[in-house]
């Protein structure tokens, strides 16, 4: 694939300043974050390119040879961007991704505002996990804290994690005096260059293993259930996006970080309520004579019931909203309504009393249909719909 712009992939003209590079590179950024589009590798991609962009513009020698030479000016060991991977952003890139702007209000609950942060590269990182959690519509009101259990790899309680046998059997690694990178140094056209990279002896870690632990044979994790507590807040809902928490996916080899877990929502189907965004739709049906009367009724809201009016003359398809009786906005600020549809019901069977009675009001006057104004203003939101 050819190699975009950098300019372009940051959405910046080329005398763009500092603050302004930031800035669009933190908008980008957060846009492709993984944490908004788990398992999307083109998201991936975008994310790491927007990185090696920042990376080199951000850097007055880096840009001055990128405005002159172009991506050649810049490529090779040292020369800027390539080869990031996720983690590698997340640390050099930390203060960016530790400043809370743009997130969801879900972040605050989830921790998805303060990942990044420098971990100390050890091991291999776990791998992430995911798992549905079914919601009642009405946990998805109120917000829920739950308790699920997990088949996971977690960190090993014998070795803490290191995969050694015991104190002794952990040295420090003498490729890299225990620093866990190690430095290379390439010629290149436009100069020395040095590259820190992991190291290979030791993968990081800094530390060798003489003799490994007996209870996770030195890899630092074993495998069993965990029960953790989750809090999901009120909103939430399936399909939107999967739900992370931090370090609760599978322990990292050899104290590698723990990769995170996410929460994957179903909506349990509700004998009332169908569910559209943050609004409730009930239908409720009254037979034709209180549709014509006017009646006194309740209806069940997502808290419980309330006292409904059909007023005299209600129309079939009639709609009515409850003001503020829905679910919390998925963006976290708000409440959806409640959607009453009155449907008039219509008798199937009818004794030969209550046949008599019909066939005599369906010869009165006030019977016959007169739509009218209401028919008209139908019409024209369905015209409004479709046009
Ligand atoms: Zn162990
Ligand atoms: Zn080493």
């Amino acid at each position: 694939m050819a190699k975009r712009d950098y300019y372009e992939v940051l959405g910046v003209s080329k005398n763009a300043g500092k603050d302004e590079l930031k800035k669009a590179y933190r908008k980008t950024a957060m846009k492709y974050h993984p944490d908004r589009n788990p398992d999307d590798k083109e998201a991936e991609d975008k994310f790491k390119e927007a990185a090696e962009a920042y990376e080199v513009l951000n850097d007055d020698n880096k840009r001055a040879r990128y405005d002159r030479f172009g991506h050649a000016g810049v490529s090779g060991p040292g020369g800027g961007g390539g080869g990031f991977t996720v983690e590698d952003i997340f640390s050099q890139f930390s203060d960016i991704f530790n400043q809370t702007g743009g997130g969801s209000p879900f972040d605050a609950f989830f921790g998805g505002g303060s990942r990044g942060g420098r971990r100390r590269a050890s091991g291999e990182r776990g791998s992430n996990l995911r798992i549905k959690v079914k919601l009642t519509l009405e946990d998805i009101n109120e917000g829920v804290t739950k308790k699920i259990k997990v088949k996971k790899h977690n960190t090993c309680d014998t070795c803490n994690g290191s995969g050694a046998k015991d104190e002794n059997s952990l040295q420090t690694c003498k490729s890299c005096g225990g620093g866990g990178y190690v430095r290379q140094i390439a010629n290149t056209p436009f100069g020395q260059m040095q590259s820190t990279t992991t190291c290979p002896s030791c993968s990081g870690s800094g530390q060798m293993i003489t003799a490994n632990c007996k209870s996770c044979k030195g890899e630092g994790r074993t495998y069993g259930e965990e029960t953790i507590n989750i809090q999901i807040p009120g909103g939430v809902e399936e399909g939107l996006q999967d739900y992370p928490i931090r370090g609760k996916g599978n322990a990292g080899k050899k104290g590698g970080a723990a990769g995170d877990l996410y929460i994957h929502i179903e909506e349990l189907p509700h004998e009332h309520f169908h569910r559209n965004g943050a609004d409730l739709l009930y239908k409720l049906h009254v037979n034709f004579a209180d549709a014509t009367l006017g009646t006194s009724v309740t209806v069940p809201t997502i808290t419980g019931k309330v006292k409904f009016e059909v007023p005299a003359g209600t129309q079939s398809g009639k709609i009515v909203r409850l003001k503020g009786k829905g679910l919390p906005d998925s963006s976290g600020y708000g409440k959806g309504d409640q959607i009453v549809k009155i449907n008039i019901w219509t008798p199937k069977k009818l004794s030969n009393e209550e046949r008599k009675i019909l066939e005599k009001l369906r010869e009165a006057s006030n019977f016959k249909p007169t739509p009218g104004k209401e028919e008209k203003s139908f019409f024209s939101k369905v015209k409004d719909r479709f046009s």
